[in-house]
């Protein structure tokens, strides 16, 4: 079976070393490389970054596959697979502000720290709301399901399996559509990676703990689990981990310094064969 990976970009900002980095690890590991661009977080997304997205890219020496799929086209697709979650009853609407939820949280130093930060303590979970942002109630989702699993290639290999006590003391009722833009990144990158027909996800281990998330969904939605590949994240010197807003690693930054692309390979810890 053809390998399928793609490279999920939002365009918030310069691509740096780690997106480099991570844009040649999905594009080595696949036959086929497809690109996405996350830009539901409209208020953020640029046309320019997207641009500098695909120059960058090009430069890198990387070719994908078009039309590239962009989320912002996508919203009718999320909002059809969040009614299937609905009408099946497996959701509830949340009005609960951020405040809110840390004041629910009795000992918030105490509290679990799940992948969307404090693990929801389930205030609205009966109250029955009309409005709001969608969570998921996990426990009715892992009664259905019973329990998930994984199969992780890359940092942390093997089976990965999560059962309903588990997930809901570690996840709990995740958002899948914000009240503002009518989805989430965990309900649109499951629909999406189905959508494009992935095989293997490539992404940064920072995502690790969403894969639970993203693997109950693909469960609940009837969609394929793919592999998963968790890669290693490029730091700086200082071992901090380079985020959107180090325009200092920016791949701009070094092209302009006349680096190549071999250069940047050395850089993130690639030789021209291997795939890190
Ligand atoms: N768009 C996400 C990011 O920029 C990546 C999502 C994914 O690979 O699942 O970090
Ligand atoms: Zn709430």
């Amino acid at each position: 079976m053809a390998r399928v990976t793609r490279f999920a970009p939002s365009p918030t900002g310069p691509l740096h070393l780690g997106h480099a980095y991570a844009a040649l690890v999905a594009a080595a590991r696949g036959d086929r490389f497809l690109l996405r661009i996350e830009d539901i977080d409209c208020a953020r997304s640029r046309p320019e970054w997207e641009a500098a997205i695909f120059d960058d890219l090009a430069w890198l020496g990387l070719a994908w596959e078009t039309p590239v799929m962009r989320q912002s086209d996508r919203l009718p697709a999320y909002q059809a697979a969040l009614a299937q979650l609905q009408a099946e009853g497996l959701t509830y609407h949340c009005t609960c502000t951020r405040g809110d939820i840390r004041a629910a949280l009795s000992a918030p130093q105490e509290g679990v720290i799940g992948p969307d930060g404090p693990v929801y303590p389930g205030t609205c979970r009966d109250k029955g709301h009309a409005t709001g942002a969608v969570r998921m109630n996990m426990g009715a989702a892992m009664a259905r399901l019973g329990a998930v699993a994984f199969t992780e290639t890359g940092t942390r290999p093997g089976l990965w399996r999560y059962d309903a006590q588990t997930l809901c003391r570690d996840v709990g009722d995740v958002v899948l559509a914000r009240r503002d833009i009518g989805t989430s990144y965990h309900l649109a990158v499951v629909v999406d990676d189905a959508a494009q027909g992935i095989t293997e996800v490539t992404r940064g281990e920072d995502l690790f703990g969403a894969t639970a998330i993203h693997v109950v969904l693909q469960g609940l939605l009837g969609l394929p689990t793919p592999l998963y590949h968790h890669h290693r994240l490029i730091r700086d010197a200082a071992g901090k981990r380079l985020a959107k807003r180090d325009d200092a690693r920016a791949l701009s930054k070094y092209r302009a310094e006349g680096a190549t692309p071999a250069d940047i390979r050395r850089m993130v810890g690639l030789t021209s064969a291997g795939t890190g």
